[in-house]
């Protein structure tokens, strides 16, 4: 298995209720690595370049309000297969379907405010990776 990096964004649901630390818990007991790591107010041009792909669905309008009602933490994660771990490790979109352990079962509240957001692809990782981040803002 190869050394990979994955984005992550700890969501406003997460931010408003004081659980960076919880979160990056969970994701370090994991064995991933936080290599980098910021607090922003996304802008909704921000918001809706990140979830382009989502522009077409009901809970669009929904999802970018959401994604910019308060902080969130972006993050790069380093490890072993990081892409497909960290997903293991997030749980299911609907917490209601994720597995005892995950950031979703343990900390999210709803399908949308469902606490992070990972990396589905290793295309997908360098694209949102570089919306974030400058190569020398990572330091592994
Ligand atoms: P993910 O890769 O597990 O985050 O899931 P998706 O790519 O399918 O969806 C992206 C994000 O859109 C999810 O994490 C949710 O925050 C949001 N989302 C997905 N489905 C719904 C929905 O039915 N309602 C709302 N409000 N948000 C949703």
């Amino acid at each position: 298995m190869a050394t990979e990096r994955t984005f992550s964004i700890i969501k406003p649901d997460a931010t408003k209720r004081n659980l960076t630390g919880a979160v990056n818990a969970v994701i370090e007991e994991a064995g991933l690595r936080i290599v980098a790591q910021k607090r922003i107010l996304m802008t909704r041009a921000q918001a809706e370049t990140f979830y382009a792909v989502h522009s077409e669905r009901p809970f669009f309008g929904e999802l970018v309000d959401f994604m910019i009602s308060a902080p969130v933490v972006v993050q790069v994660l380093e490890g072993e297969n990081a892409i497909a771990k960290y997903r293991e490790v997030m749980g299911a979109t609907n917490p209601a379907n994720a597995a005892e352990g995950t950031i979703r079962k343990k900390f999210a509240l709803s399908v949308g405010e469902n606490t992070v957001h990972g990396s589905d692809s290793a295309e997908n990782a360098q694209i949102e990776i570089a919306q974030f981040f400058a190569g020398n803002d990572i330091v592994g």
